[in-house]
C-alpha cells in the first residue's frame, strides 16, 4: 500500500479496516488496487422496490433502483428551473445568476454565493448541504475541514476534485452559524442545482448528507436506513452517505462511509460496462 493512501486512511481514521485485501492488495500503488472492490465491500443492494417505469430501460436491467423520484417540485416553494428561466442558462449564465440571487433570506449574511466546482462533463456528482465559514470566504465549495476529508474520501476511491468530479451544494449560499438549511431554502435553492444537473449529466450522484439527498430525493430521509440502497433522480442513480462534517464528529461512522463508497465505486462500474449514462439514454 503506498504511503500515500496510507497517510488518507490515517487521516480518515480508517487505517487498518480500509485496507483492501486479497490479491487486489498485488495492484498496490496503481490505483487498481483502489478500484477492486474490497472483500468486505457491502453486497449488492436487495431490490426491495420494482424499478420505477420512468427510469430508461437500460438502468432498470443494470441496476436494482429501490427508489425512484423525479426532479420534480418539492411543495411548498420549490419551482421547476424552466418556470424561472434557470433552465436555459449556460454555465457562465447559471454561475452569474447564483451570484447575485436573492430568492431567500441566506443571502443576506454571505459574503459570497457558491456555485460549485469541477469536471463540467464529470461523471461523478457530490452534492453536499451548504458552504460553511471558509466556502463563503473563498466562493469554492469544500475547501475547510470537511473538505478536507472529502478530498480524502475522493482519493480512497481513485477519484481527485475537478476530475471526472463536480462538487456543488444543496444551498449556495451559506446558512447562518453553518444551521441546517430549511425547507424553504432548500426549495427556492433547487432550481440551481437541477441545471448543474442538467448541465453536467453525471452518471451517478453522491448525496452527503441528510439535506442532500431529501432536496434531491424529494422525500424524508435518514442516513442510516438509506445506505446501501440505490436511489434515483430521474434517471440517474443516487447514492446516499453521511455528511463528511457528520463524519468528523462520529469517527466510527468513517468505516460505513468506506462501505458506501466502495457501494458507489461498484455501481459506476456497473454503468460504465453498460455504457448507462444519461447522454446514451
Ligand atoms: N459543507 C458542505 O456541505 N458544503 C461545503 O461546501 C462545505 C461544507
Amino acid at each position: 500500500m503506498s504511503q500515500r493512501r496510507d497517510s488518507i486512511l490515517r487521516e480518515m481514521g480508517l487505517a487498518p479496516l480500509w485496507r483492501v485485501r486479497g490479491p487486489a492488495d498485488l495492484n498496490e500503488g496503481t490505483g487498481a488496487a483502489e478500484l477492486a472492490p474490497p472483500q468486505n465491500a457491502p453486497p449488492a443492494p436487495p431490490a426491495v422496490a420494482p424499478a420505477s417505469s420512468a427510469l430508461p430501460r437500460p438502468l432498470r436491467s443494470v441496476l436494482p433502483v429501490v427508489a425512484s423520484q423525479e426532479p420534480e417540485p418539492m411543495p411548498p416553494a420549490r419551482l421547476p428551473a424552466t418556470s424561472s428561466g434557470i433552465g436555459e442558462l449556460d454555465w457562465d449564465a447559471l454561475e452569474a445568476r447564483i451570484r447575485g440571487c436573492e430568492a431567500c433570506g441566506l443571502c443576506r449574511r454571505r459574503k459570497q454565493a457558491v456555485p460549485g466546482v469541477g469536471d463540467r462533463e464529470a461523471d461523478w456528482l457530490f452534492v453536499g448541504e451548504g458552504p460553511g465559514a471558509e466556502e463563503d470566504e473563498r466562493g469554492e465549495p469544500f475547501v475547510g475541514q470537511a473538505g478536507r476529508l472529502l478530498d480524502n474520501m475522493l482519493a480512497s476511491i481513485g477519484l481527485k476534485r475537478g476530475e471526472d468530479v463536480y462538487i456543488g451544494n444543496a444551498v449556495k449560499c451559506r446558512p447562518p452559524h453553518n444551521r441546517t438549511p430549511d425547507t424553504a431554502e432548500l426549495a427556492a435553492c433547487f432550481p440551481y442545482l437541477q441545471r448543474q444537473i442538467e448541465l453536467v449529466r453525471p452518471r451517478l450522484i453522491v448525496a452527503l448528507g441528510r439535506p442532500a439527498a431529501q432536496a434531491l430525493l424529494n422525500q424524508e430521509i435518514r442516513i442510516g436506513a438509506a445506505r446501501g440502497k440505490l436511489f434515483s433522480y430521474g434517471s440517474i442513480p443516487v447514492v446516499v452517505t453521511y455528511h463528511p462534517a457528520y463524519l468528523l464528529r462520529n469517527l466510527p461512522d468513517k468505516a460505513k462511509a468506506w462501505e458506501d463508497l466502495c457501494f458507489a465505486r461498484h455501481t459506476m462500474q456497473r454503468l460504465k460496462a453498460e455504457d448507462v449514462t444519461p447522454r446514451s439514454t
